[in-house]
């Protein structure tokens, strides 16, 4: 039986990775807990989709420790994990053309016997998971024949279907348009404030992570430069310190939120 710290989603502690004895991540320390959506940002290549992939199970650390709901995550089987932690990835790919219909179902497995097919209630969650992203119209359309924008809005919805307790979510609205980006980024933060439903989000946009993000964590060239409540890290200092451009942070009483407008540093 596995037991849960309820507040810790996940502890890395001293964690070092790297692709082929190329190092991308250097000594990572970090809690998550529960109660708070987290942004994680940083440049191209700053280590993001590894850190996620990582956090996920998907890649193994070469050094340190990474511990989820307070049991070290090798001790996971592959299904318990995927009861409660759904990836959403950057890139979603499904080689063969499956319905798009069955794609969101197969959401529901790590919850079904061996052999069962899905009963009237997972209907139900089916049907809610295409509404809420809003392609239902595409049910029946082979998922090979979808854009980018249609196959992340798939990717999404299969990942409610598998009723997480935790989203990983990269990148996921970066070939959405600002409508659809919107429109998923809402759904998702009221299944956190309504459903518990816990996020941790790479995200590209420092507008839209302004908007959606309590906790950010902003990574350069494999470290953590800094981490915090959104209010106190997104400053004009850190993101030059990050990107490298210069920035003004304004509250924005039309979005209720921090906005930031950028340029690049000036010549003299
Ligand atoms: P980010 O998500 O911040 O853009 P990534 O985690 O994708 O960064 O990549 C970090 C670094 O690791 C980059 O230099 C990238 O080229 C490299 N990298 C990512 N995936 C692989 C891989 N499968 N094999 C080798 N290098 C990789």
């Amino acid at each position: 039986m596995i037991s849960e710290n309820q507040d810790i989603l996940w502890r890395l502690t001293d964690v070092a990775f790297g692709y082929n004895g190329t190092s991308v991540l250097e000594t990572i320390n970090l809690e998550l807990r529960r109660g708070y959506s987290y942004g994680i940002l940083g440049p191209n290549g700053s280590g993001k989709t590894t850190l996620l992939d990582l956090m996920g199970g998907l890649l193994t650390p070469d050094r340190g420790t990474i511990d989820f709901l307070d049991q070290p995550l090798p001790s996971w089987t592959k299904k318990k994990l995927a009861q409660k932690l759904a990836l959403v990835p950057q890139e979603f790919t499904v080689r063969f053309g499956y319905p798009v219909r069955e794609v969101v179902e197969m959401g529901l497995h790590p919850h079904l016997h061996r052999f069962a097919a899905p009963n009237e209630q997972d209907q139900t969650i089916i049907d809610e998971a295409l509404r809420l992203t809003g392609i239902s119209h595409l049910a029946k359309r082979p998922v090979t024949r979808l854009s980018g924008g249609e196959k992340q809005r798939v990717a999404v919805a299969r990942a409610l279907a598998q009723k997480p307790q935790v989203l990983l979510l990269d990148e996921a609205t970066s070939n959405l348009d600002i409508h659809h980006s919107l429109e998923i980024l809402h759904l998702i933060r009221s299944r956190f404030e309504k459903q518990g439903l816990q996020v941790v989000a790479v995200m590209h946009d420092l507008n839209l992570a302004s908007f959606f993000c309590d906790q950010l964590i902003f990574l350069k060239q494999g470290k953590i430069i800094c981490q915090g409540p959104t209010r106190e890290v997104l400053t004009p200092e850190n993101i030059k310190q990050v990107y490298g451009v210069e920035a003004e942070v304004r509250p924005n009483p039309f979005t209720n939120c921090r906005q930031v407008s950028f340029r690049l540093p000036m010549t003299p």
